[in-house]
């Protein structure tokens, strides 16, 4: 065995167990005594004395580096989201804020190439998806996480828990699953203008995913499976939701991924009231994560001060693990499962 597969299994193990006894977690973020702001450096790459061991003694080399999700990383985007810029409207000054923000913690943690792409939106105004890629060691196969970033904001909402809880989950992975090893490249996006625009109805939403989903096969790799992270630090019921106009071949792995490590989960089938609707509606099999249900959902009062910390770690490793479970054998029938249309 390998010692990163034998890191992997010893953190794999410890969540297993710290998910049923309450959240190991804890005691992983005070072993790392990490703060927001150190986090936000780029790891460093170990030097190659680390690495290899000498013939001349017996010294045990130090383990590759490994990362586990920081919760305090991903709040403290969350605060500065919701808080710091505050309403994200779609294609306003709010939204290209957060699309900077993004950006740079992107960079910071160590991708060379950080895509802004724009799109037009119905009202003559353009909004950003911004996404970096952590290529897989078969990048064969690509798995898109996703995020919206914009807010409410024409109706007063800050966005803490719709959507800067899901982009702060989404960026930490991205720190993390940068340097850890998995199989399937992975693309880790933040889409604008997901809400309903003001002065529309019903159905003129979606734009950022609308538009990535539109241009699949220029993203690299065949795209098996898309994770839409949307409303996950308020309420009580994590929920795997899904429309099923693709396969439900991601949504059945991630149930019995999270249920085999003791994380309670029931599946709902939405009408499409997030991102993986535009990619199941293109034949990717999709899901879409959140807690339900949150009372200040679209209102001025969905703000930082109720976004619970423990959500935000359990989605965060839950998905962590997740992603570095993802085998040759999975990603074959997910593979089987994707109808790209
Ligand atoms: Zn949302």
């Amino acid at each position: 065995m390998s010692k990163t597969l034998k890191i992997t299994l010893a953190l794999f193990l410890s969540l297993s167990v710290g998910f049923a006894s309450g959240f190991l977690y804890r005691d992983i973020l005070s072993r790392t005594n990490l703060t927001a702001e150190e986090g936000y450096a780029p790891n460093e790459e170990p030097s190659s004395a680390e690495v290899s061991s000498s013939s001349e003694d017996n010294q045990i080399p130090l383990p590759p580096p490994y990362q586990t999700f920081q919760v305090s990383l991903a709040m403290e985007h969350i605060r500065q989201l919701s808080s710091v810029i505050g309403k994200r409207t779609a294609g306003t000054e709010g939204e290209r804020r957060a699309a900077g923000y993004i950006k740079n913690v992107l960079l910071t943690a160590g991708y060379s190439q950080v895509m802004e792409v724009p799109f037009p939106l119905e009202n003559g105004l353009t909004s950003q998806n911004i996404y970096v890629k952590a290529e897989g060691s078969n990048p064969q196969w690509t798995i898109i996480i996703g995020a919206h970033y914009d807010s409410l904001g024409w109706k007063g909402s800050p966005g803490a828990n719709d959507n800067a809880s899901g982009v702060g989950v989404m960026l930490e992975l991205a720190r993390v699953m940068r340097i850890n090893p998995h199989l399937p490249s992975l693309i880790f996006v933040a889409f604008g203008s997901e809400e309903i625009l003001q002065g529309y109805g019903k159905g003129h939403d979606h734009y950022g995913s609308l538009f990535m989903a539109s241009h699949l096969r220029e993203l690299g790799g065949k795209v098996i499976g898309m994770i839409s992270i949307d409303m996950v630090g308020v309420g009580s019921s994590l929920c795997a939701n899904a429309t099923l106009a693709a396969s439900d071949a991601l949504t059945n792995l991630f149930i019995s991924h999270a249920r085999g490590l003791g994380v309670p989960i029931q599946f709902r089938q939405d009408p499409g009231w997030s991102d993986h609707e535009s990619f199941e509606n293109r034949g990717v099999p999709s899901l879409w994560l959140t807690y339900r249900i949150d009372p200040y959902y679209h209102t001025p009062n969905d703000s930082i001060d109720k976004i619970s910390s423990n959500l935000i770690a359990q989605i965060g490793q839950l998905l962590q693990c997740f992603l570095e479970s993802l085998d040759q054998a999975k990603c074959q029938t997910l593979d089987s499962a994707t109808r790209i249309r």
